[in-house]
């Protein structure tokens, strides 16, 4: 193998090997997709790591192990494969309070090198602490960094009440990667232009947008879809996906749906997607939303529907009239990219990276974060509407298929991986020196 063609993409807090929730019974020892500990980071590093892969590249992912139980090594293909080192308890710990294991984390990740016979020269890292892994890494050994930030604490904190003691700790390291990595991956301008304006004014940014699978979303069409979830033909159905977290904004869209004009028509179907853990965050939020759900008397229209696997994921898509993604803020938001792959168009908050995907009025309609009645409003012309809703729909699709495939955004993560390889040392070293 070539070894100017091998990445590590570190992803310590989100195990990109995790797809799928398993069934119930099966007792959940692990965080799962779309819960407190996982979401659009695994899916990404997942999916970004396949797709190099198909490219030529041999990819390892690496990540916390976080039980007994799993294996250290999963293969995902000939040449990719996710690698999960000890680096604290063989339990799920909030990512909040990961930060104190990551130095055993890159002891582990030079032990693997050693023990297997690789430098890795180029890392690509995913949110914050695992850009500290990757300093660490460039200190110590000279690889060279590539970053994604996924979220940014200076824009996450100015939205949230609760800020947690780890914030300053987070907002240095940062500040840090964005001055000091070879370069860094904004997934959005909106993104970029945070970057600059909140964090520093010195790096180097790249925009390289994140993907989703446009076979697997759009592979089924609408009736097929509610035939197999036995939702009738006539439901409107108003969809969320995603984690329990006041930051989502699920409790705007649950009071936009009580004000929809079709409220009491019989008709209106509110499922909401996601998964959670009784006690944990996700699921003291998931607790907080039924009891608004039920003090607004609209349990008999609404589902929790659960972690939903990527694999029934397309089929909810699909179903839906419209999907909602009403967070308080999103970097990138790959559930806006995956309705619209699934010819669903999407009604999301302005802001963020959903600025950049949902075409406001040509692929669905965006509205001021935590407005109940615009966000009413916006569900209710699309829902009254449903030749509109099918053309929103297939514009959508059209977007996704020529900005948003995962086979494109890693073409561009490729050209950017080998311009850095070929880049010598030396130019390398000048520019860690600045
Ligand atoms: N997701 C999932 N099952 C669920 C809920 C969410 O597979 O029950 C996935 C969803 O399809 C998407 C990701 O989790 O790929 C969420 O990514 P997004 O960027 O929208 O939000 P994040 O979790 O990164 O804040």
């Amino acid at each position: 193998m070539n070894s100017t063609k091998r990445i590590a993409l570190i992803s310590v807090h989100g195990d990109p090997a995790i797809e799928t929730c398993p069934l119930p019974p099966t007792p959940c020892l692990l965080v799962e997709i779309g819960k407190e500990g996982a979401g659009g980071q695994n899916v990404y590093v997942r999916n970004v790591g396949e797709a190099l892969a198909k490219l030529g590249w041999q990819v390892d992912m690496f990540t916390r192990k976080v039980s007994v139980e799993q294996e250290l090594i999963v293969e995902h293909s000939d040449n990719c494969r996710t690698i999960r080192l000890e680096a604290g308890p063989l339990e799920f710990v909030p990512r909040d309070e990961l930060f104190e294991y990551l130095p055993e984390f890159v002891d582990n990740f030079l032990k693997f090198q050693v023990k297997n016979d690789i430098i890795y020269q180029l890392v690509h890292t995913n949110y914050w602490l695992s850009s500290w892994v990757g300093m660490q890494l460039n200190k110590i050994q000279g690889s060279k960094q590539v970053h994604t930030y996924h979220s940014l604490g200076a824009v996450k904190y100015n939205t949230i009440k609760n800020i947690p003691l780890i914030l300053s700790q987070r907002l240095a390291v940062e500040k840090e990667v964005l001055e000091k990595a070879e370069r860094i991956v904004a997934t959005s301008p909106q993104e970029h232009q945070h970057m600059r304006s909140l964090v520093s004014s010195e790096g180097n940014i790249d925009i390289i947008p994140c993907g989703t699978d446009i076979q697997r979303f759009g592979s089924i069409a609408r009736e097929a879809a509610r035939a197999e979830l036995g939702i009738g033909e006539e439901a409107k159905v108003v969809l969320y996906v995603g984690r329990f977290d006041q930051r989502k904004g699920i409790e705007t869209l649950v009071r936009a749906v009580n004000k929809s004009g079709l409220r009491d028509s019989n008709n209106l179907q509110l499922i909401i997607g996601g998964g959670s853990t009784p006690g944990n965050s996700d699921g003291i939020e998931r607790d907080r939303i039924e009891q608004i759900v039920n003090e607004l008397g609209m349990s008999d229209f609404t589902t929790f529907a659960g972690c939903l696997s990527q694999d029934i994921l397309p089929t909810y898509y699909a179903a839906a009239d419209v999907c909602v993604v009403p967070s308080h803020y999103e970097p990138f938001g790959l559930v806006a990219i995956e309705a619209m792959a699934s010819g669903t168009p999407v009604v999301a908050s302005d802001v963020g990276g959903l600025q950049f995907t949902v075409v406001h009025e040509e692929t669905g309609l965006l509205a001021p974060p935590q407005d109940v009645d615009a966000f009413a409003s916006a569900i209710d012309r699309i829902l009254l509407n449903p030749e509109w809703r099918d053309e929103l729909g297939k514009a959508g699709r059209k977007r996704v298929e020529t900005k948003f495939s995962w086979g494109d955004v890693a073409i561009q993560l490729s050209e950017l991986y080998t311009q850095l390889l070929q880049q010598p040392a030396e130019e390398a070293e000048l520019l860690f020196a600045k």
